[in-house]
């Protein structure tokens, strides 16, 4: 009988604990909160990135009661509607994570129908220390091509959407960058080509290829190679109210993309 009352004590206290937490959590919301630190480190965790569709509502509630930190989420805790709560910061941040998902429809590179071609492999490196031009976090995520030579993987493009930025960059290499119908900015760094001769303005279609994995950049000089392993950096970057580009970790919404690969015939 003791036993029973201890264990009826704690999960009292343990659901009090958690409706407080998620009233404070609610009252730390403001219009701005997806400009933080916490909200662009996107840890979605393996139970949401498992998902086929993500209801954003629910997903700004449950962030917002979990400090930001889904990762050992399982998708069962009780929600508070937190919409009717303090409606307008609420909606905003629903909104920046369905401008985020939204547009989302292919991993960015393909799996090779070839079993000599192993897959590309990737860990969450978001805000990692970078050194070249000047210490810097690093902000995006790199797929690597494990060992396989520069031009081995084609890159399609995750979003329909437009051609913004496309050429060389000391850092990024060739690079292509694509703004998705929802206004986000999607960046595919270090590439060894394109598959065509792009222009800024050109629309691009989700699954589209545009070009190859490679090592391009870390270097004044165009065309510059082999300053570090074939990989592909995917940075996602919001406009946001005080930020014209504001990065965001893809290290989760790649996973979520997992389910959603093309397959195509390379070795
Ligand atoms: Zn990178």
């Amino acid at each position: 009988m003791k036993f029973l009352l201890l264990v009826l004590l704690v999960l009292y206290n343990n659901a009090l604990i958690r409706l407080l937490d998620s009233a404070l959590a609610v009252d730390r919301l403001t219009p701005y909160t997806w400009e933080s630190d916490a909200f662009r480190s996107l840890k979605l965790g393996k139970w949401l990135a498992s998902q086929d569709t993500v209801d954003c509502e629910e997903l700004a509630s449950w962030m917002t009661e979990s400090d930001f930190d889904l990762t050992d989420w399982r998708g069962s805790r009780f929600s508070l509607k937190l919409s009717s709560e303090h409606p307008a910061q609420f909606r905003k941040l629903a909104a920046a994570y369905r401008m985020l998902f939204e547009d989302l429809r292919y991993f960015p590179v393909p799996l090779s129908r070839s079993l000599d071609v192993p897959d590309v492999t990737y860990e969450d490196t978001w805000l990692q220390k970078r050194t070249y031009g000047g210490e810097r976090g690093h902000e995006g995520c790199d797929l690597m091509g494990n060992k396989r030579p520069r031009g081995t993987y084609p890159v399609v493009s995750m979003t329909d959407g437009v051609v913004e930025r496309v050429g060389w960059l000391e850092q990024g290499g060739w690079r292509i960058g694509i703004r998705s119908p929802s206004g986000v900015y999607f960046y595919y760094a270090h590439l060894s080509g394109y598959d065509r001769e792009w222009q800024e303005g050109d629309p691009v279609r989700a699954g589209e290829l545009l070009g190859y994995m490679g090592d391009s950049g870390y270097g004044k000089l165009e065309g510059t190679t082999g300053n570090f392993e074939v990989h592909l950096h995917v940075g996602i970057y919001l406009k946001t109210d005080h930020y014209e580009e504001l990065s965001v970790n893809p290290y989760w919404l790649l996973r979520y993309l997992e389910k959603s690969r093309l397959s195509y015939w390379y070795e």
